[in-house]
């Protein structure tokens, strides 16, 4: 049975306004920026059965959410609507160009220091972080030459190395620096054309301006800026043509002695999907990493992001240098954390009216701790599901059916959902190359074994202790 949405059955209202509560939480988890790049671009089309068809204008498009967003949806849908337990995304060719041209790139065209930074083109709230300054920049051993070559790269003379790619793991301030840079630029000098963006949003205006057929005013906005910084370039990943452009204006903003800034979560070299050319290319410059914060950095930044919170709060807070130790040596992840768990301690011995001592924080951050305390990997759940079973690990990655690897199978691909965060299609991935649904599947049908059998429960128990417990 197919209901189409355009008939005026009641359903069609209560699919509009389920869609319409999953979109508001995809804005809230995702941002401004993914929203309006990706995720708006989804229009339902009708239910069939249990299936939620969305049409999207592009092929690409579909395959970017579903490699990047896709297990999200599925998951915020099902909270709304549990009748819904698919979704498919079909290209619909009609849909392109519907909504006439939405720019939302920074343009920084003033000065921070005045409050009202204003912005060309801007449709949407998305500014540069005013909080992300040299200043505020903490520096240590792990991001020294980060910092220095930010801080070389934003300076108004000549420059002795170009572009500059900064690179390090998530959360260790690479987005920091980046605005630091475009900041600075501007205090320098007002008129200077600074173009910050993430690679996801050049991606998209490429995209959107080969549909609109008007790749020149792209490439003209483009070449005309005198510093263009592009966040996360990791994400430019397998569509040659948006690499093929991003080369070219790359090399004719650096043929024009343009500067250019690129960070990355990896080395240039790393770069798998990207040309053997472009990755030389951007390494000609200065390539310069960050490395995640030794005890005395992260004792460091926070030191003074409690000093900047005591300021805050009007010298009525105390951050005892324990507590500041204990979180330092507590939260070795990143630098995001770091931040996190302090404003939470300090929320929370505000709210309660507490003193702000080492015991006041090891009862907040259980959570916290408890989650960075081990990262478990995925091929870890295979092995040690495939020795449980006594079976080998290429059986479970394999495409044999029988039940006695079909079983254990599913039960690695669940605990993988409910244990790692790797989204959906990368479990199917990292089983032989499977399709995000045979993991929903997979799921489902374990959910449902454990509420039949008290023995399959069990293992799952057992299997989710020996897992976790080492
Ligand atoms: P990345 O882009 O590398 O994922 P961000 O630049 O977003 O990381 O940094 C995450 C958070 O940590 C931000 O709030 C940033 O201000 C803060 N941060 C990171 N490194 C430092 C540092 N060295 N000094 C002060 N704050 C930092
Ligand atoms: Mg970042």
């Amino acid at each position: 049975m197919i209901q189409d949405l355009n008939s005026q059955q009641p359903l069609v209202s209560d699919i509009k306004t389920t869609w319409y509560s999953v979109l508001k939480k995809l804005n809230k988890e995702y941002g401004n920026e993914i929203y309006n790049s990706w995720l708006k671009n989804l229009k339902v089309k009708m239910l069939e059965n249990e299936t939620l068809v969305f049409s999207v204008p592009s092929k690409f498009i579909r395959d970017w959410i579903t490699a990047h967003y896709v297990d999200k949806i599925i998951f915020y849908i099902e909270e709304e609507n549990s009748n819904i337990k698919r979704v498919k995304i079909i290209v619909d060719a009609m849909l392109v160009a519907d909504q006439g041209s939405v720019n939302n790139d920074i343009f920084i065209e003033k000065n921070r220091k005045s409050k009202a930074v204003s912005y060309t083109q801007q449709s949407d709230d998305w500014p540069l972080d005013e909080r992300f300054t040299f200043e505020k920049f903490v520096v240590g051993h792990p991001n020294e030459l980060a910092y220095a070559s930010a801080k070389r790269m934003a300076q108004p003379e000549k420059f002795d190395f170009n572009p500059l790619f900064i690179y390090g793991g998530v959360g260790l301030g690479k987005t920091h620096l980046m605005h630091s840079i475009a900041w600075e630029i501007k205090n320098h000098n007002e008129n200077a054309k600074v173009l910050y963006l993430s690679a996801e949003r050049f991606m998209f205006q490429f995209i959107k301006s080969l549909r609109q057929k008007d790749t020149m005013s792209f490439k003209q906005k483009f070449r005309s800026v005198d510093v263009l910084i592009i966040d996360d370039i990791q994400f430019m990943m397998g569509k040659s043509s948006t690499q093929e452009e991003f080369f070219h204006t790359f090399n004719s903003l650096l043929d024009l002695n343009k500067k250019v800034i690129i960070s990355s979560d990896r080395a240039p070299s790393d770069l798998d999907s990207f040309d053997d050319r472009i990755k030389s290319r951007l390494s000609w410059g200065l390539v310069a990493d960050i490395l995640p914060a030794n005890f005395e950095l992260r004792h460091e930044i926070l030191k003074k992001k409690a000093h900047e919170l005591s300021l805050k709060y009007e010298n009525k807070i105390n951050i005892a240098e324990d507590v500041v130790v204990f979180l330092a040596k507590t939260i070795a992840n990143n630098v995001r954390e770091l931040e996190g768990a302090l404003n939470k301690v300090v929320t929370f011995a505000n709210l309660m009216n507490r003193a702000i001592d080492v015991e006041l924080a090891q009862t907040v951050l259980k959570d916290l701790l408890r989650s960075s305390n081990r990262r478990i990997t995925i091929d870890e759940i295979q092995s040690k599901v495939a020795n449980y079973f006594n079976i080998k690990v290429e059986d479970i990655m394999s495409a044999k059916r029988i039940r006695s690897f079909a079983r254990p199978r599913q039960i690695a691909m669940y605990l993988s959902k409910k244990l790692t965060s790797r989204s959906l299609p990368e479990i199917g991935r990292k089983f032989g190359g499977r399709d995000h649904t045979t993991v929903i599947h997979a799921v489902k049908k374990v959910e449902q074994l454990k509420t039949e059998s008290n023995k399959f429960d069990e293992d799952i128990n057992v299997l989710t202790q020996i897992v976790t417990s080492s």
